[in-house]
């Protein structure tokens, strides 16, 4: 136990609703600590992405302590207090009996093949910093006299930058083989090692992932690639070898890649939205998806063309075939199917370059996510920079410069660009005008 005066974690620094949370059950009788990864980044001196608690009352007990509570998950029951636009999430400390009725019909566990199927077996704190995954993670900030308890030795991890599993390796991952995509996303968030001995089973079990529910690989992922430090997920994934059991299409390309064209565009799509992360604009998973997923796509589109498929049916069906693919194993909802899918279809386009098809390309709705997808594959080809740069010009000039760096009109056509347009077209024309002005960001 470290207490408040020989540790650097204040009440300052916790947000309203955690220290709301928190004192409301102190007050009613109950333990309540501050958990996980809010404990260990305060720690850290950086700032946590969300507060998690951990207490002695049962999700039922929590919910007749906050009106603004909510009892979610199955597999992991847990409360939800909604305070605004946080969410604390509020966890019972986990047991690690093996289950049967508590007494009131709520404690279950259930193991198949060693994997924790439910994990909802009351417990001691001392039982359920056993069961968090990392010990960084198994830290506790006691609201009762704002020490820190370390049971299983998460400050010597933090001093050292390393992470090491709580347990046995094999076993926990046997658990829940999405233990080993959370190893690499926090050493990839952190800048940490991964142990030898929590690294070592990543060959043989990696295989584990593919049984897992492809919604909840969904949200790892966003989690990996969205929260600013995708990148280095990205590095870290393919140098433990853990690429192609989420992306095995990607992988398979990208052990193709001998110029390292397409590597570099994957890592040059994601620093980008790293970048976004930290200037803290929005970002989407379908320009990311569409990122991976690029090498698969082309190489297929490319086949079906080379065996007499004409090309827009090729791009279709090369699309179609590889988010069915992807889908087995990362559940990539309906809406950004739609987006990626139109991103990619998008990319021929840009070849082409005749007054018509150039402005009918510009007032297409996802013409920015796909130009910007154009610049990242600039290493692809000479052809491909100096298209990027040629749509890059194109959007600076009004539509009437553009229109006459076409090439001459034909003859007996009135001037300007939305003139020469019949009616409908012409409204058309005006509206790509302002949205060339407002023009949405690539990634919303
Ligand atoms: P982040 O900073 O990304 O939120 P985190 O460590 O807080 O990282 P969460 O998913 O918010 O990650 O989980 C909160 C805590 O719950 C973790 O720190 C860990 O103690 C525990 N935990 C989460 N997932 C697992 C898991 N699969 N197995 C064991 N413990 C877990
Ligand atoms: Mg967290």
């Amino acid at each position: 136990m470290i207490p408040r005066d020989q540790h650097n974690l204040s009440r300052k620094q916790i947000s309203h609703g955690a220290l709301r949370v928190l004192y409301g059950l102190k007050d009613a009788g109950f333990r309540a600590c501050l958990v996980g990864g809010a404990v260990r980044d305060l720690l850290l001196e950086r700032r946590p992405k969300d507060f998690d608690v951990a207490t002695s009352a049962t999700p039922e007990e929590v919910r007749k302590l906050f009106r603004n509570c909510r009892l979610i998950g199955r597999r992991f029951r847990l409360a939800h207090v909604i305070f605004g636009p946080e969410i604390v999430e509020v966890a019972t400390f986990r047991g690690t009996g093996t289950g049967g009725d508590d007494g009131n019909g709520t404690g279950d566990r259930h193991v198949v093949d060693g994997r924790i199927l439910r994990d909802n077996v009351w417990g001691t704190i001392e039982e359920d910093a056993l069961r968090r995954d990392f010990r960084v993670n198994a830290l506790y900030y006691d609201i009762a006299d704002f020490s820190v308890i370390d049971f299983v030795g998460g400050i010597e991890d933090l001093e050292q930058k390393r992470l090491r599993l709580i347990g046995d390796a094999a076993t926990r991952y046997r658990e829940d083989p999405v233990r080993m995509l959370r190893a690499v996303r926090l050493a990839a968030k952190l800048g940490f090692t991964i142990d030898p001995v929590a690294e070592a089973p990543f060959d043989a079990l990696g295989s584990l992932l593919a049984d897992a529910p492809p919604a909840r690989l969904f949200d790892e992922c966003q989690k990996m690639f969205l929260a600013g430090y995708g990148l280095a997920s990205f590095r870290t994934l393919v140098r433990y070898g853990l690429m192609k059991q989420l992306f095995p299409g990607t992988a398979r390309a990208l052990a193709q890649d001998d110029s390292g064209a397409l590597r570099a565009m994957i890592e040059r799509g994601l620093a980008g939205t790293d970048t976004r992360v930290a200037d803290g604009r929005p970002v989407t998973p379908a320009f990311l998806f569409a990122v991976l997923l690029w090498g698969e796509v082309a190489t297929l589109a490319a086949k079906l063309q080379a065996e007499g498929t004409v090309r827009s049916l090729a791009w279709q069906r090369a699309a179609h075939r590889v988010m069915a693919e992807q889908g087995k194993r990362v559940a990539i909802p309906r809406r950004f199917g739609y987006a990626i899918e139109e991103i990619w279809a998008l990319q021929p386009r840009f070849a082409e370059r005749t007054r018509k098809r150039v402005f009918r390309l510009m007032a297409h709705p996802r013409f920015r996510a796909a130009y910007d997808f154009l610049l990242m594959r600039a290493d692809e080809s000479d052809a491909l920079r100096e298209s990027g740069e040629w749509w890059t010009r194109a959007q600076e000039l009004s539509p009437d410069e553009l229109s006459a760096s076409l090439g001459p009109r034909p003859p007996g056509a009135p001037a300007g660009e939305a003139a020469a347009k019949p009616k409908r077209r012409r409204r058309r024309g005006g509206r790509r005008g302002k949205a060339a002005d407002t023009r949405p960001d690539t990634q919303e």
